[in-house]
């Protein structure tokens, strides 16, 4: 079955500054997205919130590491956003009581 509206829809996107953030991919205006690192493309934007909640999920499993780098192009993210900043910042502020429970839970039974 050929995928028409698939295609159609695209163009629609396209023509309308729509893009696709990488992480809930779902199309939203450019300007509402940000494209913190060197990957191109479809998966270049992705949501300020749905970053902050990815780097939860990083924070979450210890990898804090790659909170700073990009999975794919291993660029160091790039937030030129103050807001977003700001809003992150806080984010782990308010993260970091449980979070360095569980680092220390953590780092008792990783070896690096
Ligand atoms: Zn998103
Ligand atoms: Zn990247």
């Amino acid at each position: 079955m050929p995928d028409d509206n698939t295609v159609s829809l695209k163009r629609h996107e396209y023509a309308n500054n729509l893009q696709v953030c990488r992480i809930c991919l779902e199309s939203d205006k450019v300007e509402h997205l940000i494209s913190p690192c060197h990957c191109k493309g479809s998966i270049k934007y992705v949501h300020p919130h749905c970053m902050a909640g990815w780097r939860k999920t990083l924070s979450e499993t210890g990898r804090e590491s790659d909170l700073y780098h990009c999975q794919l192009c291993k660029q160091r993210l790039y937030i030129k956003q103050k807001r977003l900043l700001m809003a992150l910042l806080q984010f782990r502020r308010k993260q970091l009581d449980s979070l360095q429970q569980q680092q220390r839970a953590i780092q008792l039974t990783l070896i690096y």
